[in-house]
């Protein structure tokens, strides 16, 4: 199956009160696992990248050509969508001549009426690819391109003008944060999110930094319209977990241990049993 635009599925889990992963990818083994698990649990998947990464992994050309041929050859036919994460204004349209089927344009850096602008720009581009957009409103916490927050409340008038453009899924603050959450965290704010859901109707909402988000509040976002739920720390720290463990206990020292394929294989593992519990989570299992 082709890449496709997050735009259909996400409507879907809107109307259908659950809500798609979108999984950041950094490599071949991420790439691998997560498309597995969506394939395995017959669930609609979202795979990011941000900008970050996509230098990583030597550009966008590289990462489309690789989910593409990956679909095909893992024989993958649950619909994936290959979406730009925060991206900027240059990014995003980088990302869409190169091929991707979703990108997100961060412009909440930005004074509200040039992000306004611009996201009003990127939509223009993009739709008339078929391919949909995320923008956000007001920062996200935690650390967001190298910039950190404090679990920032987005401002639903101004979430109520950016969703009239017509933009496919909305990012906004809820007091959400990206990377670990600290203990002393207040938790989502929902009297905000079911503030911006009631001025942006039907839209689905997106709730970024959600690993380590009890699973009652989860549900309950998903209830008051979040239908795209990023996670990205959490597959990072099962991936570092389970190859730690294998080196810990001297594997890559036995035999041909150390061989890539088997030094990486715990780690891809945990990061695919990881998406497959967030997918039943989320409750996009069997939505594809
Ligand atoms: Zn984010």
């Amino acid at each position: 199956m082709a890449l496709v635009s997050a735009k259909e599925m996400l409507e879907k889990a809107h109307a259908g009160h659950y809500a798609v992963g979108a999984f950041n990818i950094n490599n071949l083994e991420w790439t691998k696992a997560i498309l597995l698990a969506a394939q395995e649990t017959n669930s609609p998947i979202m795979l990011g990248v941000s900008e970050g990464a996509g230098k990583y992994m030597t550009g966008y050309n590289t990462i489309t050509a690789m989910v593409t041929a990956m679909i095909d050859s893992l024989k993958i036919t649950v619909p994936v969508a290959l979406h730009l994460d925060h991206g900027s204004y240059d990014g995003a349209k980088a990302a869409i001549a190169a091929g991707f089927s979703s990108v997100m344009f961060d412009g909440s850096h930005y004074a509200f009426q040039e992000n306004l602008e611009k996201s009003k720009e990127i939509i223009a581009i993009a739709h008339a690819k078929g391919i949909s957009v995320e923008c956000e409103v007001g920062a996200i916490g935690g650390e967001e391109d190298g910039v950190v927050g404090n679990g920032e409340v987005a401002d639903p008038k101004e979430c109520e003008i950016i969703a009239a453009l017509g933009v496919d899924m909305l990012a906004a603050g809820i007091g959400n944060i990206h990377g670990k959450y600290p203990a002393n965290w207040k938790g989502l704010n929902f009297e905000v999110l079911a503030e911006i859901q009631k001025v942006t109707g039907s839209k689905p909402l997106v709730l970024h930094g959600g690993s380590g988000i009890p699973t009652d509040m989860i549900k309950k976002a998903i209830n008051l319209g979040v239908s795209k739920i990023n996670v990205n720390t959490e597959c990072q720290t099962v991936f570092a977990e389970a190859t730690r463990k294998y080196i810990e206990a001297g594997k890559d020292l036995e035999g041909k241990g150390f061989d890539p394929r088997k030094l990486l294989a715990p780690g891809t593992e945990a990061i695919k049993q990881l998406v497959i519990d967030k997918i039943n989570e989320f409750g996009s299992n069997g939505k594809a």
